[in-house]
């Protein structure tokens, strides 16, 4: 699926990303793979190493951290990790200004100035452009897929994510490794770093791609496709049955579930993910964004889902249930009445 990106570059997005995402436990997985793969120590190094341009040395030395660990673990149990060539030193003299303005004019595919704070254009030209970007252990087209790959990881960052992946292009990434991206972050970061990937590939490249909202950073579990109840539900959903009687359902954007009726039971909905609605008959329907608690007497016919245009989570708890509590089944939310909650 990903045979456009080497093994080196596959290893090197992931790492990036879950350097952006924070998430230590598969950064060791991803640096280690990464290492198996071929990616050397220098090269791991830099790339964690320049992000703390992007997401700042919190994450990087982090990142750094988890690497070092990893190494120190692989050494222990005698495997021997390629170091790899370090950067050739800057020669003497070099114009770190004069060199960062060139690259960032033929990354960003014309001259950049950032009149409104000059200093912050010194830095971009002279510090990362420059000296970051002069150490040749990265090539110019690694480092793009590097930052691309860890912005997909930052929320609220999409224009920045848009303008790096017309800047990968300029610097010699090729559209097929672009369009590879998304696929490998979906399997080894997340949903909504391949979605957000998406989202700037459609704007770049003009490929087709409907967007939907993602629950991917909930810390609720998933489950398993609710199969159980699908016949009673529109489009696919998630069952997690979780401890003490609660289950988290997931629904993914236009999926609700039927009208119907807890008999001689309270159910009450919390959501805790993503966006959606519930509706009893003959009222307006109520949006379900995280921290909305729902308590559905009992007789009221209703339905529960997602908006259509994102994923939601609520958890679901029975209370008050009484000796022959049960479930009536109804008919679907029509597509009409279900448009009418938007
Ligand atoms: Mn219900």
């Amino acid at each position: 699926m990903n045979n456009a990106l080497t093994p080196r570059r596959q290893a090197l997005a992931v790492i990036a990303s879950l350097e952006a995402r924070g998430d230590q436990k598969a950064l060791e997985g991803a640096i280690a793979e990464g290492l198996d793969k071929g990616l050397t120590i220098s090269e791991a190094k830099e790339a964690l190493s320049q992000l703390y341009a992007y997401t700042g040395f919190p994450r990087s030395l982090n990142a750094l951290g988890t690497l070092n660990r990893v190494l120190e673990s692989r050494k222990a149990l005698g495997i021997q990790d390629d170091e790899g060539k370090d950067a050739d030193p800057l020669p003497s003299g070099f114009d770190a200004l004069g060199q960062g303005t060139e690259v960032q004019t033929k990354l960003t595919g014309k001259p950049f100035d950032y009149k409104f704070v000059p200093a912050t254009d010194y830095y971009l030209k002279a510090h990362l452009f420059g000296d970051i970007f002069a150490r040749n252990n990265l090539s110019f087209a690694d480092r793009e897929i590097v930052t691309v790959s860890a912005i997909s990881a930052l929320p609220g960052c999409e224009p920045q994510l848009v303008a790096h992946v017309a800047g990968a292009r300029n610097m010699g990434v090729t559209d097929a490794e672009l369009r590879a991206l998304p696929a490998l972050l979906e399997g080894k970061v997340g949903l909504a770093e391949a979605e957000r990937l998406r989202e700037a590939l459609s704007t770049v490249l003009g490929d087709a791609h409907e967007s939907v909202q993602t629950v991917d950073f909930s810390v609720w579990p998933k489950g398993q496709p609710n199969t159980a109840y699908a016949k009673y539900f529109t489009g696919s959903s998630h069952l997690a049955p979780m401890a003490g009687g609660i289950a988290n359902v997931t629904f993914e954007p236009g999926c609700r579930n039927n009208w119907h009726i807890h008999h001689k039971q309270v159910q009450v909905l919390i959501c805790v993910a993503g966006r959606g609605w519930y509706q009893e008959w003959g009222k307006a329907a109520v949006q379900l964004v995280p921290g909305v608690i729902v308590e559905i007497p009992e007789g009221a016919k209703h339905w529960h889902g997602a908006a259509k245009d994102s994923w939601m989570q609520h958890l679901t708890i029975h209370k008050d249930v009484q000796e022959g509590a049960s479930n009536e089944w109804l008919e679907p939310v029509s597509d009409e009445q279900y448009a009418s909650v938007e």
